[in-house]
């Protein structure tokens, strides 16, 4: 297949958290909102001046200072984030919106405040507490912590509009993007798709990583240029998986898949496109700020959720896209030591394998993913057996 329209300037933009259109945004006295995790609702981020940034660290080396700090035993993103923050690379950050959704990241923070390690004058930070249930009390304790430390701080400090109508225009600008990936989500469905795993977790990381009102047109004009585009007449594929796991911005994790031939259908992982790029309905019966909040409790997966019926519904959902999607089997990719994923990496599976035949395979991984052999063996490996469980079945028929 011919190369997708933008794909380099997407890769280019990838290099850097503060890439050319982050920089355009500041340049023009927007103000950059930095976030990490999908219990802060991205898209109260991009109200009025403000747009939202999820943080990553592109081209991490050494994490010595952070280990020093942090230890060893704490997750190679937030190592990493921690790292970037001390060597400055975040300096162009005006609002750090983090949540006390898990300890790692917690950790993160407070130690960029008492460091004082951002060097912006304008810069403030607020950590929200989220639910661990999703109830009507929950709800309502999330909203108030949103408006407490996120909305007020954006609309005080900054003068961002947080207004019911500026919510609305924030959603429907989201929605537009969203539509975009639910419409290339869908050409993963087909056989023989036209839209290669590396290319959907470039699309995905670039939508997060970068302002969405600028990287909206050039998404548009990908989008179109997929709805040409012609696969290859032979399907190189030789079998189709769910990913599922924590957070993932390294797509050479999908360049690993790629290269075993392994193409990834549907990607439920933190910065993938399954729940953060899907529409969020709006109706004129509720503020918008209860809708969105209720929508992002209502779809978040994470494993920091414990209730029985959050846990149910993570099982479920993965089930279903390998239902809808025509998977072959289902990989758990674990960062090392995030702890909900390491728990989620035992019973996610366990279930799957109680309720279905589908195959699973789990893994843990670093942050930086690239010179990971033992990520392509495994993968192999994996893809070798179901191949040889598909060719058994097709003799069976016979
Ligand atoms: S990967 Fe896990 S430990 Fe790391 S920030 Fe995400 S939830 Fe926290």
């Amino acid at each position: 297949m011919k190369d997708l329209k933008h794909i380099h300037y997407y890769e280019e933009l990838l290099e850097d958290a503060n890439n050319s259109l982050v920089r355009h945004a500041r340049s023009e006295g927007n103000i950059a909102a930095g976030y990490t995790c999908y219990y802060v609702p991205e898209v109260l981020l991009n109200l009025d001046k403000a747009f939202s940034i999820r943080l990553r660290a592109p081209r991490t080396g050494s994490l010595d200072i952070s280990q020093y700090y942090m230890s060893s035993f704490i997750c190679g993103y937030s190592r990493a984030l921690f790292e970037r923050a001390f060597e400055g690379g975040y300096n162009f950050i005006d609002y750090w919106c983090s949540s006390e959704t898990c300890q790692q990241m917690n950790r993160v923070v407070e130690n960029v405040h008492e460091l004082k390690l951002i060097n912006n004058e304008k810069f403030g930070h607020g950590i929200i507490d989220a639910p661990l249930k999703v109830s009507e009390h929950g709800l309502k304790h999330y909203i108030t912590q949103i408006k407490a430390e996120i909305l007020e701080p954006l609309n005080k400090k900054y003068g961002v509009d947080i207004s019911d109508d500026s919510i609305r225009k924030a959603v429907k600008e989201h929605n537009e993007l969203c539509a975009i990936f639910e419409e290339i989500s869908e050409l993963r469905k087909d056989e023989n798709p036209r839209i290669t795993p590396r290319e959907m977790h470039i699309l995905s990381l670039v939508s997060y990583a970068c302002p969405t009102s600028l990287i909206l047109p050039y998404l548009k004009e990908t989008l179109e240029d997929l709805r040409e585009r012609k696969a290859d007449e032979t399907n190189r594929w030789r079998a189709r998986f769910v990913v599922v796991g924590s957070e993932l911005d390294d797509y050479t994790f999908s360049e690993i898949m790629e290269s075993c031939r392994a193409y990834v259908v549907a990607d439920r992982y933190c910065f993938g496109t399954i729940p953060g790029r899907t529409r969020i309905p709006l109706n004129d019966d509720a503020p918008a700020l209860e809708q969105v909040c209720r929508y992002y409790l209502d779809t978040n997966m994470c494993p920091r959720f414990m209730s029985q019926e959050k846990v149910m519904q993570r099982h479920e959902e993965i089930l279903k896209y390998a239902k809808d999607f025509k998977a072959d089997g289902i990989i758990y990719e674990q960062a090392k030591f995030c702890d909900f994923w390491g728990y989620e990496r035992l019973i996610g599976p366990a279930y799957i394998k109680d309720k279905s035949d589908i195959p699973v395979m789990t893994v843990d991984r670093e942050y930086v993913i690239s010179g990971s052999g033992q990520l392509m063996t495994r993968v192999q490996a994996f893809v070798e057996s179901l191949t040889l469980k598909k060719k058994q079945k097709e003799r069976g028929k016979k």
